[in-house]
């Protein structure tokens, strides 16, 4: 088999590359420039000469044509590659069109080559939940629930890049199941909508391009913060696990489906405390908040369904303490040897 990755030089997705090599598989990755593609040949050379990987070059998801020589081919696609950052200018060329333009795009191509039997998209808790109901204590997200944001709400939000990211993931997914439904493929589709994600990173990346999750804990731990941010995603992944995801949906029998991958709650005070307690030599580079102060009550989101069906998460999923230490200790070494 030979699958499709989008976006490898990314956070998320340079794991899911990893999973696939390591189990097995061939892969043919996408990336935006000649940079970032020998890079990685080099990293993976083994398997390069193994034809076992292939570095293709798709400069732009926001093109209808963008993958159409990339799914040739293939038999799973893994579509990751969207834009995820909040430095815009405008939301359409920024972030929706990215998102919903490459989507949209690469299922069209995809479908046009009865090789391929699946297709799993990376989506997002954004696309679950209802900003509108704010913390919503009692309440329990699963993948029964959609956010409400529409492309309108999108295109408006010129000076809130974070909904305007928001409606980027749900009006992609949402693009994806409607293309399924008009378009009938012959492939099915697996969406994994996963909130924070943080984790080791093992992409190519430096202290001055971490990826946006990543690069929000930076911000409280580089030791020119006093404060500690408000929390605004209030759940968390580790990023093992939600590549693991993408890698277990491809051997499901029964497909269109969405998975929440969710290991239990986020606050920034939370992340503090842990990084105080275990790193005491770093307390000065962590903002000290109020100890022990919990987050208002609110909603919760369940992954018991992921947990039942995907193969690899028996035991659970990794826990907040190990994801977040790991990427901590992981940023101040980096600073250490710059
Ligand atoms: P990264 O920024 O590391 O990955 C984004 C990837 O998308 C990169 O490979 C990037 O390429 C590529 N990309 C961005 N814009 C375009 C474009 N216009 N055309 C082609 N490729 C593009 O972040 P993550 O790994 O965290 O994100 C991966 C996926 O996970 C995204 O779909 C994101 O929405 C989703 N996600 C992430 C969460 C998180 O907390 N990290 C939470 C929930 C979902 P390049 O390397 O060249 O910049």
């Amino acid at each position: 088999d030979i699958i499709l990755v989008s976006g490898i030089s990314g956070f998320l997705a340079a794991h899911v590359l990893s999973q696939l090599l390591e189990k097995g598989y061939s892969v043919r990755g996408t990336v935006r420039d000649e940079k970032k593609r020998d890079w990685i040949l080099e990293k993976y050379k083994t398997f390069v000469d193994e034809n076992r990987l292939q570095v293709i070059i798709v400069p732009d998801a926001a093109r209808e044509d963008a993958f159409e020589e990339a799914v040739k081919g293939m038999t799973f696609v893994i579509h990751i590659a969207s834009p995820f950052h909040f430095k815009i200018t405008d939301p359409k060329i920024d972030l929706l069109d990215p998102a919903i333009i490459g989507t949209r795009g690469l299922l069209t191509h995809a479908a046009k080559h009865s090789s391929i039997k699946r297709v799993v998209i990376t989506s997002s808790f954004a696309s679950i939940l209802d900003p509108s109901y704010g913390w919503r204590p009692g309440y329990t997200y699963t993948e029964a629930d959609w956010s409400p944001l529409t492309y309108e709400d999108g295109l408006a939000a010129k000076d809130d890049p974070f909904t305007a990211y928001r409606t980027s993931k749900v009006e992609a997914e949402r693009t994806a199941w409607r293309f399924l439904e008009t378009e009938k493929p012959s492939f099915d589709i697996v969406t994994i909508c996963p909130p924070l994600i943080w984790g080791p990173m093992i992409h190519q990346v430096t202290l001055d391009t971490l990826n946006e999750s990543n690069r929000q804990l930076w911000d409280v731990i580089n030791g020119e913060s006093n404060e500690l941010p408000k929390t605004m995603t209030l759940m968390f992944a580790d990023v093992r696990d939600v590549a693991k995801a993408h890698v277990s949906a491809l051997a499901l029998d029964k497909a269109n489906e969405r998975f929440v991958i969710c290991r239990g709650e986020h606050s920034w005070q939370k992340a503090a405390d842990i990084l105080r307690r275990r790193f005491p030599e770093k307390q000065s580079r962590v903002p000290i908040g109020n100890p022990g102060e919990n987050l208002p009550p609110h909603y919760k989101l369940s992954a018991e369904k992921a947990k039942r069906s995907l193969a690899g998460f028996e035991n659970g999923f990794i826990d907040y303490e190990t994801s977040l230490c790991d990427i901590a200790k992981q940023l101040w070494d980096m600073q250490a040897v710059k």
